[in-house]
């Protein structure tokens, strides 16, 4: 039941951020200095969204051991998409302690060690990494980076032989 209702939740607040801001119009001008433009290259193209505070509270009642982990992890913009030719899709989050964590969040997998004792378990839903991978794909707060079909598979099984 409980992960029901999580499962949710989530669903409807990255619903109401995905079409909540459509059809806002963008006021703000921040056009700060020119110099500053060439220094990344990041696809810029969707717009980032905001999490209204009525979906902050939901977050922290339905998510209360993740919720504030989770919105750290967004804050520090710390979730990649990562990409291949073969068109494989899979997610990573660094950790404040340097640790990258790899995601498939479709499949609500992580390989962080609270999916293990936790996730596995049924004592929550998904982690923290999986809940904020949801976030920053419902509010474009992404990075993106694309690589091989072979670097993919190596991430993804970094125990095994090259
Ligand atoms: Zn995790």
């Amino acid at each position: 039941m409980q992960r029901e209702l999580e499962e949710h939740v989530l669903q409807l607040i990255c619903k109401e951020v995905a079409v909540g801001h459509e059809p806002r119009q963008q006021q703000q001008q921040q056009q700060p200095q020119q110099s500053q433009q060439h220094q990344s290259q990041q696809h810029q193209s969707q717009q980032q969204r905001e999490l209204s505070s009525e979906m902050l509270a939901a977050l922290h009642s339905v998510f209360p051991q993740n919720a504030l982990a989770a919105l750290d992890i967004l804050d520090r913009r710390a979730v990649t998409e990562i990409t291949c030719p073969a068109g494989r899709v899979a997610h990573q989050v660094a950790g404040k302690g340097g640790r990258v964590y790899f995601t498939l969040v479709d499949q609500g997998f992580c390989e962080c060690a609270a999916y293990e004792y936790t996730v596995l378990r049924n004592e929550v839903s998904m982690c923290k990494h999986v809940l904020a991978v949801r976030l920053a794909r419902a509010t474009n707060l992404l990075q993106h980076e694309r690589i091989s079909d072979a670097a993919f598979a190596a991430r993804m099984n970094p125990s095994a032989p090259p």
